[in-house]
Protein backbone atom coordinates (compact mmCIF):
# COMPACT_ATOMS: atom_id res chain seq x y z
CA UNK A 1 0.00 0.00 0.00
CA UNK A 2 1.42 3.34 -1.28
CA UNK A 3 -0.54 6.72 0.10
CA UNK A 4 0.36 9.65 -2.39
CA UNK A 5 2.99 12.51 -1.25
CA UNK A 6 0.98 15.32 -1.82
CA UNK A 7 1.08 18.27 0.41
CA UNK A 8 -0.70 18.14 3.61
CA UNK A 9 -4.17 19.85 4.54
CA UNK A 10 -5.63 20.00 7.46
CA UNK A 11 -9.24 20.55 7.43
CA UNK A 12 -10.18 23.84 8.93
CA UNK A 13 -13.91 23.02 9.74
CA UNK A 14 -13.63 19.75 11.41
CA UNK A 15 -12.42 15.66 10.96
CA UNK A 16 -13.04 15.25 7.33
CA UNK A 17 -11.78 11.60 7.62
CA UNK A 18 -14.13 8.91 8.58
CA UNK A 19 -11.71 7.67 11.07
CA UNK A 20 -12.10 9.33 14.51
CA UNK A 21 -8.65 9.98 15.28
CA UNK A 22 -7.27 11.08 11.94
CA UNK A 23 -6.33 14.81 12.82
CA UNK A 24 -6.08 15.61 8.91
CA UNK A 25 -7.76 16.06 5.51
CA UNK A 26 -6.77 12.88 4.22
CA UNK A 27 -4.47 12.25 1.23
CA UNK A 28 -4.84 9.30 -1.29
CA UNK A 29 -5.47 5.99 0.10
CA UNK A 30 -4.66 7.31 3.64
CA UNK A 31 -7.88 6.50 5.04
CA UNK A 32 -8.26 2.87 3.60
CA UNK A 33 -4.66 2.47 5.54
CA UNK A 34 -5.80 3.45 8.66
CA UNK A 35 -8.90 1.42 8.23
CA UNK A 36 -6.86 -1.89 7.19
CA UNK A 37 -4.41 -1.49 9.80
CA UNK A 38 -7.81 -1.29 12.24
CA UNK A 39 -8.77 -4.51 10.49
CA UNK A 40 -5.88 -6.17 10.86
CA UNK A 41 -5.49 -5.56 14.19
CA UNK A 42 -8.77 -6.23 15.90
CA UNK A 43 -8.41 -9.85 13.69
CA UNK A 44 -5.09 -10.00 16.23
CA UNK A 45 -2.59 -10.11 13.04
CA UNK A 46 0.42 -8.21 12.13
CA UNK A 47 0.55 -5.76 9.26
CA UNK A 48 3.26 -4.13 6.77
CA UNK A 49 3.27 -1.05 5.60
CA UNK A 50 5.35 0.44 2.75
CA UNK A 51 5.34 4.36 2.62
CA UNK A 52 7.87 6.69 1.22
CA UNK A 53 8.56 9.40 3.21
CA UNK A 54 6.46 12.46 3.91
CA UNK A 55 3.57 10.19 3.16
CA UNK A 56 1.94 10.15 6.73
CA UNK A 57 2.82 6.81 8.21
CA UNK A 58 3.47 8.01 11.69
CA UNK A 59 0.03 9.61 11.54
CA UNK A 60 -1.89 6.63 9.84
CA UNK A 61 -0.37 3.99 12.08
CA UNK A 62 -1.27 6.09 15.28
CA UNK A 63 -4.88 6.96 14.06
CA UNK A 64 -5.37 2.92 12.64
CA UNK A 65 -3.68 1.70 15.99
CA UNK A 66 -5.77 3.86 18.28
CA UNK A 67 -8.96 2.73 16.48
CA UNK A 68 -8.46 -0.93 17.51
CA UNK A 69 -6.44 -0.07 21.05
CA UNK A 70 -8.87 2.74 22.49
CA UNK A 71 -11.89 0.94 23.02
CA UNK A 72 -9.97 -2.24 24.70
CA UNK A 73 -8.37 -0.21 26.65
CA UNK A 74 -4.52 -1.09 24.86
CA UNK A 75 -1.57 0.31 25.17
CA UNK A 76 0.49 1.20 22.00
CA UNK A 77 4.37 1.08 21.99
CA UNK A 78 5.97 2.52 19.23
CA UNK A 79 9.63 1.68 18.86
CA UNK A 80 12.06 4.47 17.36
CA UNK A 81 15.38 4.19 16.40
CA UNK A 82 16.08 7.66 17.45
CA UNK A 83 14.93 9.90 20.02
CA UNK A 84 14.18 12.41 17.61
CA UNK A 85 11.80 10.49 16.03
CA UNK A 86 10.22 9.78 19.42
CA UNK A 87 9.48 13.46 19.09
CA UNK A 88 7.75 13.78 16.12
CA UNK A 89 5.18 10.79 17.60
CA UNK A 90 4.14 13.80 20.21
CA UNK A 91 3.74 15.98 17.72
CA UNK A 92 1.16 13.88 15.72
CA UNK A 93 -0.23 13.09 19.21
CA UNK A 94 -0.29 16.72 19.57
CA UNK A 95 -2.50 16.90 16.36
CA UNK A 96 -4.82 14.41 17.05
CA UNK A 97 -5.38 15.90 20.53
CA UNK A 98 -7.10 18.49 18.84
CA UNK A 99 -10.25 15.85 17.69
CA UNK A 100 -10.07 13.57 20.28
CA UNK A 101 -8.92 12.29 23.63
CA UNK A 102 -5.48 11.16 23.51
CA UNK A 103 -2.47 10.79 26.02
CA UNK A 104 1.41 9.71 25.33
CA UNK A 105 4.37 9.97 26.41
CA UNK A 106 7.91 9.90 25.50
CA UNK A 107 10.58 7.00 27.72
CA UNK A 108 14.06 6.92 27.88
CA UNK A 109 16.55 5.11 30.20
CA UNK A 110 18.03 6.39 33.13
CA UNK A 111 21.13 6.87 30.65
CA UNK A 112 19.48 9.40 28.96
CA UNK A 113 16.98 10.95 31.31
CA UNK A 114 18.34 10.92 34.95
CA UNK A 115 20.64 14.22 35.47
CA UNK A 116 22.65 12.76 38.02
CA UNK A 117 23.77 9.93 35.58
CA UNK A 118 24.01 11.38 31.82
CA UNK A 119 27.28 12.33 31.53
CA UNK A 120 29.11 9.28 32.89
CA UNK A 121 31.43 7.91 31.10
CA UNK A 122 30.53 4.87 29.43
CA UNK A 123 26.63 4.79 30.72
CA UNK A 124 25.65 2.52 27.39
CA UNK A 125 27.97 -0.25 28.43
CA UNK A 126 26.27 -0.26 31.89
CA UNK A 127 23.64 -2.74 32.24
CA UNK A 128 19.98 -1.52 33.27
CA UNK A 129 20.14 -3.52 36.88
CA UNK A 130 23.36 -1.66 37.79
CA UNK A 131 21.91 1.77 36.81
CA UNK A 132 18.93 1.20 39.27
CA UNK A 133 21.47 0.11 41.73
CA UNK A 134 23.65 3.41 41.04
CA UNK A 135 20.27 5.03 41.55
CA UNK A 136 19.17 3.04 44.84
CA UNK A 137 23.02 4.48 45.70
CA UNK A 138 22.77 7.82 45.50
CA UNK A 139 19.26 8.25 47.05
CA UNK A 140 20.17 6.68 49.89
CA UNK A 141 23.29 8.37 50.62
CA UNK A 142 21.31 12.01 49.38
CA UNK A 143 23.27 12.13 46.29
CA UNK A 144 20.29 12.28 44.41
CA UNK A 145 16.75 13.77 46.53
CA UNK A 146 15.15 14.20 43.48
CA UNK A 147 10.97 14.30 43.94
CA UNK A 148 9.75 10.43 42.70
CA UNK A 149 6.09 11.45 43.34
CA UNK A 150 5.15 13.85 40.26
CA UNK A 151 2.02 15.91 40.92
CA UNK A 152 -0.97 14.01 38.57
CA UNK A 153 -2.32 17.10 37.51
CA UNK A 154 1.41 18.16 35.76
CA UNK A 155 1.37 15.07 34.28
CA UNK A 156 -1.97 15.38 32.65
CA UNK A 157 -1.33 18.38 31.03
CA UNK A 158 2.01 17.41 29.72
CA UNK A 159 0.80 13.48 28.45
CA UNK A 160 -2.68 14.51 27.52
CA UNK A 161 -2.37 18.29 26.08
CA UNK A 162 1.03 19.61 26.01
CA UNK A 163 3.03 16.45 24.75
CA UNK A 164 6.64 17.28 25.08
CA UNK A 165 9.52 16.71 23.40
CA UNK A 166 11.72 14.17 25.76
CA UNK A 167 14.01 17.07 26.39
CA UNK A 168 11.33 19.21 27.01
CA UNK A 169 9.59 16.66 29.53
CA UNK A 170 13.63 16.37 31.24
CA UNK A 171 13.82 20.41 31.63
CA UNK A 172 10.04 20.85 32.68
CA UNK A 173 10.90 17.97 35.65
CA UNK A 174 14.46 19.73 36.39
CA UNK A 175 12.76 23.04 36.99
CA UNK A 176 9.96 21.06 39.56
CA UNK A 177 13.16 19.24 40.90
CA UNK A 178 11.54 15.45 39.68
CA UNK A 179 13.36 12.89 38.17
CA UNK A 180 12.28 12.76 34.91
CA UNK A 181 12.77 8.96 34.66
CA UNK A 182 10.32 8.27 37.53
CA UNK A 183 7.94 10.68 36.21
CA UNK A 184 7.78 8.47 33.08
CA UNK A 185 7.38 5.52 34.74
CA UNK A 186 4.69 7.33 36.60
CA UNK A 187 2.76 6.88 33.87
CA UNK A 188 3.45 4.10 32.13
CA UNK A 189 0.35 2.07 32.29
CA UNK A 190 -1.74 5.36 32.23
CA UNK A 191 -0.89 7.01 28.24
CA UNK A 192 -2.28 5.66 25.49
CA UNK A 193 0.93 5.83 23.12
CA UNK A 194 4.48 5.20 24.87
CA UNK A 195 7.25 5.90 22.33
CA UNK A 196 10.44 3.97 23.35
CA UNK A 197 13.75 3.79 21.55
CA UNK A 198 14.41 -0.03 19.95
CA UNK A 199 16.34 -1.04 23.10
CA UNK A 200 13.20 -1.14 24.78
CA UNK A 201 11.74 -4.32 22.56
CA UNK A 202 15.34 -5.47 22.36
CA UNK A 203 16.53 -5.77 25.62
CA UNK A 204 15.59 -9.00 27.73
CA UNK A 205 16.09 -7.11 30.79
CA UNK A 206 14.44 -3.45 29.80
CA UNK A 207 11.76 -5.13 27.70
CA UNK A 208 10.31 -7.47 30.66
CA UNK A 209 10.74 -4.59 33.33
CA UNK A 210 9.11 -1.99 30.52
CA UNK A 211 6.00 -3.84 30.19
CA UNK A 212 5.47 -4.75 33.58
CA UNK A 213 4.64 -1.18 34.03
CA UNK A 214 2.60 -0.73 30.64
CA UNK A 215 0.33 -3.59 30.85
CA UNK A 216 1.41 -5.87 33.62
CA UNK A 217 3.84 -8.25 31.65
CA UNK A 218 0.95 -9.23 29.20
CA UNK A 219 1.64 -9.07 25.38
CA UNK A 220 -2.07 -9.18 24.39
CA UNK A 221 -2.81 -5.76 26.20
CA UNK A 222 -0.32 -3.91 23.94
CA UNK A 223 -0.08 -2.94 20.35
CA UNK A 224 3.66 -2.52 18.98
CA UNK A 225 4.13 0.01 15.92
CA UNK A 226 7.78 -0.43 14.76
CA UNK A 227 9.29 2.27 12.78
CA UNK A 228 11.43 2.02 10.19
CA UNK A 229 11.25 -2.09 10.21
CA UNK A 230 12.95 -2.99 7.11
CA UNK A 231 16.25 -1.97 9.68
CA UNK A 232 14.56 -3.67 12.76
CA UNK A 233 16.23 -7.32 12.10
CA UNK A 234 20.05 -5.69 11.44
CA UNK A 235 19.27 -4.07 14.62
CA UNK A 236 18.79 -7.09 16.58
CA UNK A 237 21.34 -9.12 15.19
CA UNK A 238 23.89 -6.24 16.15
CA UNK A 239 22.31 -5.72 19.52
CA UNK A 240 22.27 -9.24 20.15
CA UNK A 241 26.06 -9.17 18.63
CA UNK A 242 28.98 -8.62 21.08
CA UNK A 243 32.77 -8.43 21.38
CA UNK A 244 35.24 -9.27 24.17
CA UNK A 245 38.41 -7.43 23.95
CA UNK A 246 41.81 -7.12 25.30
CA UNK A 247 41.35 -3.91 27.26
CA UNK A 248 37.90 -5.58 29.06
CA UNK A 249 40.41 -8.51 29.71
CA UNK A 250 43.19 -6.96 30.86
CA UNK A 251 40.72 -4.76 33.15
CA UNK A 252 39.38 -7.97 34.77
CA UNK A 253 42.92 -9.19 35.05
CA UNK A 254 43.66 -6.24 37.05
CA UNK A 255 40.58 -6.26 39.39
CA UNK A 256 41.73 -9.92 40.70
CA UNK A 257 43.60 -8.75 43.54
CA UNK A 258 43.73 -12.27 45.35
CA UNK A 259 44.18 -15.45 44.47
CA UNK A 260 40.57 -16.21 44.56
CA UNK A 261 38.90 -19.29 42.78
CA UNK A 262 36.09 -19.73 40.33
CA UNK A 263 36.67 -23.54 40.69
CA UNK A 264 38.79 -26.28 42.59
CA UNK A 265 42.02 -25.18 42.50
CA UNK A 266 41.40 -22.96 39.29
CA UNK A 267 42.01 -18.89 40.98
CA UNK A 268 39.94 -16.31 38.52
CA UNK A 269 43.31 -14.80 37.27
CA UNK A 270 44.57 -17.52 36.08
CA UNK A 271 41.88 -18.61 33.90
CA UNK A 272 41.31 -14.98 32.66
CA UNK A 273 44.88 -15.01 31.70
CA UNK A 274 44.91 -18.73 30.02
CA UNK A 275 41.84 -18.13 28.14
CA UNK A 276 43.44 -14.99 26.92
CA UNK A 277 46.95 -16.56 25.85
CA UNK A 278 44.82 -19.06 23.79
CA UNK A 279 43.11 -16.03 22.12
CA UNK A 280 46.22 -14.77 21.04
CA UNK A 281 47.69 -17.72 19.97
CA UNK A 282 44.12 -18.87 17.60
CA UNK A 283 45.30 -15.13 16.23
CA UNK A 284 49.00 -15.34 15.39
CA UNK A 285 48.33 -19.13 14.04
CA UNK A 286 45.36 -18.55 11.83
CA UNK A 287 45.04 -14.85 10.58
CA UNK A 288 48.22 -14.44 8.13
CA UNK A 289 49.31 -11.41 6.23
CA UNK A 290 46.72 -8.93 4.72
CA UNK A 291 43.83 -11.01 6.72
CA UNK A 292 41.56 -9.95 9.94
CA UNK A 293 39.93 -12.56 11.33
CA UNK A 294 39.85 -16.29 11.50
CA UNK A 295 36.49 -18.12 12.19
CA UNK A 296 35.74 -20.54 14.76
CA UNK A 297 34.05 -23.98 13.88
CA UNK A 298 32.16 -25.58 17.23
CA UNK A 299 35.68 -25.14 18.93
CA UNK A 300 36.57 -21.78 20.29
CA UNK A 301 39.25 -20.90 23.19
CA UNK A 302 37.62 -22.35 25.48
CA UNK A 303 37.36 -26.10 24.02
CA UNK A 304 42.06 -25.71 24.72
CA UNK A 305 40.69 -23.72 28.53
CA UNK A 306 38.56 -26.79 29.67
CA UNK A 307 41.52 -29.45 28.53
CA UNK A 308 43.95 -27.61 30.51
CA UNK A 309 41.90 -26.99 33.69
CA UNK A 310 40.20 -30.43 33.48
CA UNK A 311 36.60 -29.02 33.16
CA UNK A 312 33.50 -30.47 31.31
CA UNK A 313 31.05 -28.13 29.65
CA UNK A 314 29.24 -28.04 33.11
CA UNK A 315 31.88 -27.34 34.93
CA UNK A 316 33.49 -24.55 32.48
CA UNK A 317 30.00 -22.89 32.76
CA UNK A 318 30.02 -23.27 36.44
CA UNK A 319 33.36 -21.77 37.04
CA UNK A 320 31.95 -18.65 34.36
CA UNK A 321 28.83 -18.56 36.79
CA UNK A 322 31.09 -17.67 39.51
CA UNK A 323 33.19 -15.47 37.92
CA UNK A 324 29.78 -13.49 37.01
CA UNK A 325 28.97 -13.91 40.90
CA UNK A 326 32.09 -12.21 42.36
CA UNK A 327 31.74 -9.51 39.53
CA UNK A 328 28.25 -9.08 40.69
CA UNK A 329 29.36 -8.64 44.17
CA UNK A 330 32.27 -6.36 43.18
CA UNK A 331 30.16 -3.81 41.44
CA UNK A 332 28.03 -3.62 44.60
CA UNK A 333 30.82 -2.68 46.59
CA UNK A 334 31.51 -0.22 43.95
CA UNK A 335 28.65 1.60 43.69
CA UNK A 336 28.32 1.31 47.68
CA UNK A 337 31.89 3.53 47.38
CA UNK A 338 30.03 5.94 45.20
CA UNK A 339 32.32 4.43 41.73
CA UNK A 340 29.39 4.59 39.32
CA UNK A 341 29.51 1.71 36.69
CA UNK A 342 29.92 -2.24 36.43
CA UNK A 343 33.16 -4.55 37.37
CA UNK A 344 34.97 -5.51 34.76
CA UNK A 345 35.13 -9.01 35.98
CA UNK A 346 31.40 -9.02 35.94
CA UNK A 347 31.29 -7.67 32.59
CA UNK A 348 33.62 -10.31 31.33
CA UNK A 349 31.77 -13.33 33.25
CA UNK A 350 28.70 -11.99 30.84
CA UNK A 351 30.55 -12.31 27.90
CA UNK A 352 31.82 -14.96 28.53
CA UNK A 353 28.90 -17.23 29.49
CA UNK A 354 27.61 -16.09 26.11
CA UNK A 355 30.46 -16.96 24.10
CA UNK A 356 30.70 -20.54 25.27
CA UNK A 357 26.94 -20.54 25.02
CA UNK A 358 27.47 -19.44 21.47
CA UNK A 359 29.02 -22.62 20.77
CA UNK A 360 24.82 -23.13 20.13
CA UNK A 361 24.13 -22.13 16.51
CA UNK A 362 22.70 -18.19 17.80
CA UNK A 363 26.61 -16.68 16.81
CA UNK A 364 29.59 -16.89 14.21
CA UNK A 365 32.25 -16.43 16.54
CA UNK A 366 35.47 -15.75 15.37
CA UNK A 367 38.99 -13.83 16.24
CA UNK A 368 39.88 -10.38 15.01
CA UNK A 369 42.55 -8.14 14.74
CA UNK A 370 42.73 -4.55 14.32
CA UNK A 371 45.41 -1.70 15.56
CA UNK A 372 44.27 -2.21 19.31
CA UNK A 373 45.53 -5.84 19.26
CA UNK A 374 43.05 -9.06 19.26
CA UNK A 375 39.27 -9.24 20.25
CA UNK A 376 36.87 -12.09 20.17
CA UNK A 377 33.24 -11.46 18.35
CA UNK A 378 30.51 -13.32 18.44
CA UNK A 379 28.06 -12.08 15.88
CA UNK A 380 24.31 -13.05 16.16
CA UNK A 381 22.75 -14.74 13.40
CA UNK A 382 19.69 -15.48 15.62
CA UNK A 383 17.43 -13.51 16.75
CA UNK A 384 15.10 -16.03 18.81
CA UNK A 385 14.16 -13.95 21.66
CA UNK A 386 13.14 -10.54 20.39
CA UNK A 387 10.95 -12.72 17.35
CA UNK A 388 9.27 -15.51 20.18
CA UNK A 389 8.73 -11.16 21.39
CA UNK A 390 6.99 -10.29 18.21
CA UNK A 391 5.54 -13.73 17.66
CA UNK A 392 3.79 -13.01 21.22
CA UNK A 393 2.26 -9.93 20.19
CA UNK A 394 -1.32 -10.28 19.00
CA UNK A 395 -1.54 -7.37 16.79
CA UNK A 396 1.70 -5.25 15.66
CA UNK A 397 2.48 -2.25 12.71
CA UNK A 398 5.99 -2.79 11.17
CA UNK A 399 6.46 0.32 8.43
CA UNK A 400 9.26 1.40 6.50
CA UNK A 401 9.73 4.07 3.73
CA UNK A 402 10.96 0.69 2.03
CA UNK A 403 10.58 -2.58 1.99
CA UNK A 404 14.03 -3.95 1.83
CA UNK A 405 15.60 -6.17 3.22
CA UNK A 406 12.76 -6.99 5.32
S1 LIG B 1 16.02 9.11 41.40
FE1 LIG B 1 16.03 9.70 39.24
S2 LIG B 1 17.37 11.48 39.12
FE2 LIG B 1 17.80 10.45 41.07
S3 LIG B 1 19.49 9.05 40.62
FE3 LIG B 1 17.60 7.89 40.38
S4 LIG B 1 17.10 8.04 38.18
FE4 LIG B 1 18.58 9.65 38.67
Amino acid sequence: MRPSASPAAETAMGKTSEHPFMPYVPRGCQDDIIGDIARILDDGRHIVLESGTGTGKTIVSLAGALEHARPRGKRIIYATRTVSQSDQVMRELKAIRRIAEVSGIVVTGRGRSCPRMRGIQGMDSIPPHVQYAMCREMRRTGKCALGQSPDPALMERLCGEDFPASGDFDRICGERNLCPYEARRSMLGRTDVVAVPYAYVLSREIREHFLAGVSNGDPSGIVLIIDEAHNFAEHAREFESFNIDSKLVKSAMESCKDGREIATGIPMKEFIGAFWDRVRSEATENIGLGQSEHMFGREGPEAWVMRKFSLDRHGLEDAISRMTEMGEAETAAMIENGKPGASPIELLGVKLGLWCDGASERYVRSVRVDPDGEYLRAACIDIADVSGFLRSIPGAVHMSGTLHPL
